[in-house]
């Protein structure tokens, strides 16, 4: 055993192709033997796995040495067609080198081969997106010496197997073809088993013994020569070279690119690549590999939480190609490595104050760490850690707040399975919990023919023997997930709970045919496209058949109110962390909302008023609509009148429920805004069923309808424009307003109503509006021996208004962006029909993300930024808020308060996101101010 290690010689035909003119800097770290260059700050150089390995050797965890290669040479990389520093083949040979001496081993050593694991890691984790390879190093010799030194030939053809599997995968491309539906190396690997073991199924891997390691060794080096031409390569500089290419190419994959686009990831970032020293768990039964949380990411539990398998390398955990074993029961196989693995679990917690998601592998009963990093965890889980650190007193509640993203806060108020409609469902298996929520869909078996399906408006349940990253999009489309195989932590089930999707991993029990495109459980068979599955990600139940589906706990509080928030412990800790962001938030929060009981929900969820009541809606409602259209058919100022006298009482009674719900509180009520002919009928029949109710001809229907027909009806007789040309229409709006107000006010209940004018473009169509809300409000309060508290302002939705901000801002007391309005009217794309290009464009990256969902902020922002310059230049104590759909996104949040928002508005479910939002965007607004001080 006392061999001399041969010094890595054959260096010279791997080398990494190098730029001319590059300048000298540190591109490679170097880990191990409890000393690092880097460490846990390093993110965005070292990337998320490269400083926590480094931190990790620091605190002297048990980490096998390697070295990481810097975010900085796969920017060079892309910036310089694909070639690297001129440095970095030193400085890797440098570090190689320190892994030989540390571990006395020699890279394409024949005697004592080092092993190397190559992985991706860029700053924020991407899980399963980039392409790791494990085992590089083999070659026909080491192999050899792998058999002799670990005295188990088995083990070491295994590895080499995975191996130029992996490397034929990622490196050589030899992948699933088109209209495939497995990998080509798995085909061989079940046709070694069906020769193998005739009339056997699912035959585990572990039963292949050397010789059938052997042989697939033989038929992965054929397959890669008959799909590639070449021959698998043996030199380890060379595998090297071409691990660490293919890692940094990954970085541009499809996938990769989904998932940073819908993350909001930039793609300047780049990877850093990890070079680490094997450890195997895969030597026997004294070995295996696994994935675990320091508490559970599905409930946030503080138990020890995660999986494993004997015998395995870590790919086998997350791939979820077979179902492992939770990791409690590691205690009684292996005592000792448990205990240290426990142990472990207490020093990550304290050291990085956040939950921590962790691979290790134990070989020969000795533990190693392998990586590290703050773990993905769903809403429901997110909240209550973040509550119960607090409790610890791990991190104070400011860190809470910024810890748990907005966005997953609707996570907490998804749906639930009704309990009664889950007792009369037909129950036909149960599988792993692995993302919380409940979801009914139609079946598909294939990614892409289920992002069809969910493009035609079908609801989708993506159901898949495993998932692959490949299946994201699918995934994405699809209301929930179902997998015959995998554990909580394979891809399908951390992705799908990051997205919030309902997720049953690991159903053992079902039958996936993919040529039949059926589901089969329990002897029922189910059809894609066809039958209906639903799936408990809670409890990780399946049911046939589409079941009701019931409101979470948090919206059973404060919403339904049929659950004591004292008997929940989930609504305690939405409680807890919503209390603290009120602290910490500056921005108010108000809700878009035209009903009392939106209202409520809107109060019940923290909404401190109403930001935008379209008024229009209330007009659909009951029989007013005849009114409407009478009002509408009318051809003399007196017939209007008529008609809109009959609307009054409608009108005044919707503010009086909207005033007594609000208690107090503000309501935003925007005057008639939709182009008129949105409330005609269209249809031959509707018309004449129109004309005899109205009594008129169904000539003179047809006429007013055509005649209110427009070419481009956003831009044409819509907003103000309506109450400027028929000023009764304004003049009954604010009558109902102040009558209500009145009445209300007679109750002993406040009111502070805020009459909102639309579309305005010109300072003079709202000073004509305003003398009618003024005179109406002057003769209410005579009539009824009232004083009003009100204001009237106007909403900022077309480019004119922003760029004469100081002169409407007048006349208009408060101003409220209407930035759906706003973004269709600058950006000139239409908010009904982008659809049709903007996905392409967002694919493309001339926008980054969907500018109706948030905001264009160069653009729309710009224009926002503008109008409070002019409104506040005018009317320094103006009001200002945002009712367009960005005023609950989190991002356009963080925007809203960075310029000075009063206050957002957004729909009542969002209230919670919201008011989390705006707390983040004070907290990040605090430490900025901070590091600038510094
Ligand atoms: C807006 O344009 O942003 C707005 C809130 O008004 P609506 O969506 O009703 O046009
Ligand atoms: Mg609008």
């Amino acid at each position: 055993m006392s061999k001399k290690i041969t010094k890595s010689s054959s260096a010279k035909s791997g080398k990494f192709p190098k730029a001319s003119g590059a300048k000298a800097s540190k591109l490679v770290y170097s880990f191990g033997g409890g000393k690092a260059d880097g460490d846990g700050s390093q993110k965005s150089l070292l990337g998320g796995k490269g400083a926590n390995l480094a931190e990790m050797t620091r605190i002297d965890l048990p980490v096998p040495p390697g070295f990481t290669i810097t975010t900085d040479v796969c920017t060079y990389y892309y910036d310089n067609k694909r070639t690297y520093q001129k440095e970095l083949q030193g400085q890797i040979e440098t570090a190689v080198a320190r892994m030989e001496k540390l571990l006395n081993k020699g890279f394409g050593d024949k005697n004592k081969p080092l092993l190397v694991a190559v992985r991706s890691g860029a700053r924020d984790s991407m899980p399963g997106m980039m392409d790791t390879i494990l085992n590089l190093g083999l070659n026909d010799e080491t192999v050899v010496a792998l058999a002799k030194l670990s005295n188990n030939e088995r083990f070491a053809y295994d590895c080499y197997r995975r191996f130029i599997q992996m490397y034929g995968d990622v490196v050589l491309g030899v992948q699933k073809a088109q209209g495939e539906d497995h990998e080509p190396f798995e085909t061989v690997i079940e046709e070694l088993k069906s020769e193998l073991f005739p009339g056997e199924e699912h035959v585990e891997d572990t039963r292949l013994d050397a010789k059938g390691q052997k042989e697939l060794v033989r038929r992965f080096k054929k397959l890669i020569k008959d799909r590639t031409g070449k021959e698998f390569p043996h030199n380890p500089w060379e595998q090297l070279k071409g691990a660490v290419g293919a890692v940094f190419g990954s970085w541009m994959n499809d996938r990769a690119m989904v998932y940073r686009r819908k993350y909001n990831i930039p793609h300047e970032w780049g990877t850093a690549v990890n070079i680490q020293a094997m450890v195997f768990g895969n030597t026997g039964d004294n070995s295996g590999s696994g994935v675990a949380f320091t508490r559970d990411p599905a409930s946030g539990e503080k138990v020890f939480y995660g999986e494993f398998l004997i015998n395995a390398q870590g790919e086998d955990v997350v791939a979820g190609v077979r179902t492992p074993e939770p990791v409690a029961k590691l205690q009684a196989i292996m005592p000792g490595p448990f205990k240290a693995l426990d142990r472990v679990r207490g020093i990550l917690e304290k050291h990085f104050k956040d939950m921590q998601d962790f691979e290790f592998t134990i070989e020969e009963g000795k533990l190693f760490m392998l990586q590290t990093r703050n773990g993905k965890r769903t809403g429901l889980a997110a909240i209550r850690i973040a509550v119960e650190m607090v409790k610890e007193k791990l991190i104070v509640p400011e860190t809470a707040v910024e810890r748990v993203p907005a966005d997953s806060l609707a996570h907490v108020l998804a749906p639930i399975f009704d309990l009664k409609a889950i007792k009369d469902g037909l129950f036909l298996t149960k599988g792993l919990p692995a993302g919380p929520g409940a979801a009914s869909g139609k079946i598909y078996l294939n990614a892409d023919r289920a992002e069809e399906a969910a493009a035609r408006g079908e609801k989708v349940l993506l159901v898949r023997i495993e998932t692959s990253p490949e299946d994201l999009r699918g995934m994405i489309a699809a209301e929930g997930i179902l997998t015959a195989r995998g554990g909580v932590s394979s891809h399908a089930a951390l992705v799908a709970r990051q997205m919030g999707k309902v997720c049953v991993c690991g159903a053992g029990d079902l039958i996936v045919n993919y040529e039949q495109k059926t589901v089969t459980v329990k002897g029922n068979t189910y059809k894609e496209g066809k039958d209906f599955l639903s799936i408990d990600g809670t409890s990780g139940e399946v049911y046939a058949g589409q079941i009701k589906t019931a409101p979470s706990e948090v919206v059973q509080v404060l919403i339904a109110k049929t659950l004591d928030g004292k008997k929940s412990y989930t609504y305690q800790c939405f409680d807890q962390l919503m209390k603290w962001s009120d602290k910490f938030r500056r921005l108010q929060i108000r809700a878009n909302a035209d009903q009392p009981d939106q209202t409520l929900n809107a109060i019940a969820f923290g909404g401190q008023g109403i930001g935008l009541c379209r008024t229009e809606h209330m007009f659909f409602e009951g029989d007013r609509i005849d009114a409407v259209r009478e009002m509408i058919i009318a051809e003399t100022k007196e017939d209007r009148a008529k008609a809109i006298a009959k609307l009054l009482p409608f009108q005044k009674g919707d503010f009086i429920g909207l005033f007594k719900a609000l208690k107090g509180l503000p309501a935003t009520i925007r005057f008639l805004d939709p182009p008129l002919h949105e409330f005609l009928p269209h249809e031959e029949h509707q018309m004449r069923d129109l004309a005899e109710s109205l009594g008129v001809s169904a000539e003179k229907v047809h006429a007013r309808v055509s005649s209110l027909h427009e070419s481009n009806p956003m831009l044409g007789h819509r907003g103000c424009r309506l109450g400027i040309v028929y000023p009764e229409l304004s003049e009954m709006q604010a009558r109902a307003v102040f009558e209500a107000a009145a009445e209300v006010q007679k109750m002993g209940i406040k009111v502070k109503p805020e009459i909102m004018i639309p579309l305005v473009g010109f300072p003079k169509e709202l000073k004509l509006q305003l003398e009618i809300v003024h005179s109406v409000a002057k003769k209410v309060a005579a009539e009824k021996k009232v004083k009003f508290d009100y204001l009237v302002g106007t909403m900022i939705e077309i480019p004119r208004a922003a760029l004469v901000a100081d002169d409407i801002a007048k006349d208009a007391q408060f101003f409220s962006f209407g930035t759906n309005d706003l973004t269709q009217t600058a950006l000139g794309m239409s908010r009904d029909d982008s659809g049709s290009f903007l996905p392409y464009y967002q694919e493309v990256e001339i926008v980054k993300n969907n500018p109706f969902a948030s905001i264009d902020q160069q653009g729309v922002g710009k224009l926002m930024k503008l109008a409070i310059e002019g409104g506040r230049a005018t009317r320094p104590e103006i009001k200002l808020g945002i009712c367009g759909e960005h005023g609950g996104d989190p991002s356009s949040i963080k925007f809203c308060h960075d310029i000075g928002l009063t206050y957002v508005s957004c729909s009542p479910f969002r209230v919670p996101v919201a008011r989390l939002a705006a707390a983040q965007a004070a907290l990040a607004e605090k430490a900025a101010a901070k590091t600038k001080k510094k």
